[in-house]
């Protein structure tokens, strides 16, 4: 069945500084947030409300969380979707969907007395493919229309404010229709970390863990040149695992030195392609 995610799983709420390496991407979406944070001044001077928000990149690089800090920080309600939530055999389901998440957003929102609500929806591109390129595309096209008629439909003087966060690894398959002035008209790239970046990332994933004092993360942060931030978290708990096989109570360099290996052969695993 299909259900909205709303809050759930009830984790601990993330925000921008669980979010390492992505400082220029952080700092962009920070920047498109101030006009949910500063709705008053922006209505005054008569900008046009931002409704949608792209975020491109690789996957594993922290899309995901970035919506999730967006909403903690602009104090809105966080609802997800995946692009893939919305394919369905039977014609116009797909854009019921599209509308109940809208719906589900507003209502979330009036419970729990937000003015505003984050609605994340990840794989865009399945759902937003340019037209035409799907086999089905009548079905794909309802689903976008009624995503797009959603959009338009957003002002500046609703009762919640909706904001419309997308991510995708596929950019160049996204429908030049979302791309347009009122919707979504910003783009956020989210890119590999560099090697500070992964050193960031690394110290934020190791925070509780204990090291031992021959850990040298900026040499781990080096070794792994192309990790994202998903393969980093990864390490760091395969370290772990590695060093309580060993019954003991610190991880060493050596256990960082072999998950590295464990995370690319993982990696390859994860490459086969779909039967
Ligand atoms: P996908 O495109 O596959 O959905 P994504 O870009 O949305 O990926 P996330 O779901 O945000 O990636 O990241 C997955 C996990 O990887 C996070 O829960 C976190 O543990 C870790 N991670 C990814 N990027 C970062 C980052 N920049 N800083 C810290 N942790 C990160």
């Amino acid at each position: 069945g299909f259900a909205a995610k709303t809050n759930a799983p009830r984790r601990r709420d993330i925000s921008f500084e669980d979010i390492g390496g992505q400082a220029s991407a952080v700092k962009e979406l920070k920047e498109a947030l101030e006009f949910i944070k500063n709705e008053i001044a922006m209505q005054r001077l008569g900008i046009r409300p931002i409704k949608g928000i792209l975020m491109t990149g690789p996957p594993g690089t922290g899309k995901t969380l970035m919506a999730r800090a967006a909403a903690n920080y602009t104090d809105s309600v966080f609802v997800s979707a995946s692009g893939s939530d919305f394919v369905e055999m039977y014609a116009g389901v797909g854009a019921q969907r599209v509308r109940k998440i809208f719906q589900t957003a507003r209502e979330t929102a009036g419970k729990q007395k937000k003015k505003s609500a984050i609605i994340f929806v990840d794989e865009i591109e399945v759902l937003a493919a340019k037209r035409g390129q799907n086999s089905s595309h009548m079905e794909y096209d309802q689903t976008l229309n009624a995503l797009l008629v959603e959009m338009d439909g957003l002002k500046v003087d609703d009762e919640v404010r909706l904001l419309v966060m997308a991510a995708t690894n596929r950019v160049d398959m996204m429908d030049p229709a979302l791309l347009r002035p009122g919707r979504f008209d910003r783009q956020v790239k989210v890119e590999l970390p560099d090697k500070t970046g992964r050193l960031e990332i690394l110290m934020l994933h190791t925070k509780n863990k204990p090291l031992a004092d021959d850990v040298n993360l900026s040499l781990v942060a080096r070794e792994t040149f192309g990790f994202s931030g998903a393969h980093l978290e990864s390490l760091a708990n395969e370290a772990a695992i590695l060093a309580m096989r060993e019954d003991l109570k610190e991880i060493h360099y050596r256990h960082f030195h072999e998950a590295v290996d464990k995370v690319i052969m993982g990696e390859k695993l994860d490459r086969r392609p779909n039967p």
